[in-house]
């Protein structure tokens, strides 16, 4: 079994009840345990202004499913979650779950990189990350507690 950490992000179509039903489903994958959720933060969206607060969580999994077949799994809750995919980036969207960590593996695929390429540098992934895994070091050594220190939080706020 693997540990994971996987970034939640909705700013469409009542974001709570979209995350809720995110970990509903996230409980219901095969092989997998929702182990930790962070608490729910209130984010400022990336690229475009003209859109919604996100909703922004982390959540821990344990689980038997390769990474290949954890991001098929991931894709398919949010397509089923009403996920439109622009061809515009940062677009709004109902739901969006991306791969943080996968154990301590470094990937490079076509489909998969792991650590997603920008969690270093975004305040919506940190504290998050932080809340539920506050002694954790990256595959490439370094500590979270030293990324959370050095990154603004933007504004970042409670959901409630
Ligand atoms: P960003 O990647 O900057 O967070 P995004 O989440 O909006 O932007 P998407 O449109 O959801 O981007 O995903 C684009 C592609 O990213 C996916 O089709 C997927 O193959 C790829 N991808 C690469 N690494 C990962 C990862 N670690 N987790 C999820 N998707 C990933
Ligand atoms: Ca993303
Ligand atoms: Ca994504």
């Amino acid at each position: 079994m693997s540990i994971c950490y996987i970034a939640l992000g909705s700013n469409l179509g009542n974001p709570l009840e979209q995350a809720n039903h995110a970990i509903t489903a996230l409980q219901q994958l095969p092989k997998t345990k929702v182990a930790d959720i962070s608490p729910f933060y209130r984010s400022k969206p990336l690229g475009p202004q003209d859109q919604n607060d996100y909703l922004n969580a982390v959540i821990k999994l344990i689980t038997g499913l390769s990474p290949i077949e954890l991001l098929d799994a991931l894709q398919a809750i949010e397509k089923s979650q009403g996920r439109m995919r622009k061809d515009n980036r940062w677009s709004a969207r109902t739901l969006d779950l991306d791969i943080l960590l996968y154990d301590n593996l470094i990937i490079n695929s076509e489909r998969l990189t792991i650590p997603h390429y920008h969690m270093k540098h975004r305040e919506f992934v940190l504290y998050p990350l932080f809340d539920i895994a506050p002694e954790l070091i990256l595959p490439d050594n370094d500590n979270l507690h030293d990324l959370v220190v050095k990154c603004p939080i933007n504004g970042m706020k409670q959901w409630n």
